[in-house]
């Protein structure tokens, strides 16, 4: 019965996609995965967020980077008993804290402003929009309980933490799990 499943939900902050990308790619695992879970929530589907009853596994891919994506991380937290850490991104900060290096006024003014093909361009200002910040690792903002890491990690990997965590035991990343490249 569905209601007696595990519930998962996920999301992506300040990443690429390519850790969800790299979740589908259990390819036809996926359907064993459904039999076991219930997945609540993900960008995919209707559902943006985990219902405030929460959810047994919360995965995160990227950073947090803005006031929005740290909200959803403290969210995440709050309505996870077991957070995951999906990807490099998550664990360490990954691509988007290249952005740190040149700091956020001047990332606006080159995107929004001296980009060759702007003409008149400038920096939005709204209260509905983001207020950026440096970006972080996620457990800079939230504890994490699970770090796996990759660019993205592969699906071996995350076939082997959601197994793991169902069967009721922390996965150990280690070997095989770890090596991506
Ligand atoms: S870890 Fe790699 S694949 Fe995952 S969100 Fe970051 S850049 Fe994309």
């Amino acid at each position: 019965m569905a209601d007696q499943k595990v519930t998962v939900a996920s999301d992506w902050l300040a990443g690429c996609a390519g850790c969800h990308m790299s979740l589908l790619d259990i390819d036809e695992r996926i359907v064993d995965l459904v039999q076991l879970v219930t997945l609540t929530s993900t960008p995919v589907t209707d559902l943006k967020h985990p219902a405030k009853e929460g959810v047994t596994v919360g995965i995160l891919e990227g950073g947090v980077n803005n006031s929005t994506t740290e909200s959803v991380a403290k969210m995440f937290r709050e309505r996870s008993k077991v957070l995951i850490a999906l990807g490099d991104c998550a664990v360490f900060g990954g691509v988007p804290t290249m952005r740190n290096a040149c700091g956020i006024k001047e990332a606006l003014q080159r995107a929004y402003v001296e980009t060759e093909s702007t003409v008149d361009g400038q920096v939005p200002h709204h209260e509905d929009i983001a207020v950026m910040q440096d970006c972080r690792a996620i457990d800079q903002v939230v504890p994490i309980d699970v770090y796996l890491p990759g660019c993205p990690p592969s699906a071996d990997a995350i076939w082997y933490v959601l197994t793991e965590l169902l069967a009721g035991r922390m996965p150990e990343l280690k070997g095989k799990y770890l090596d991506w490249h």
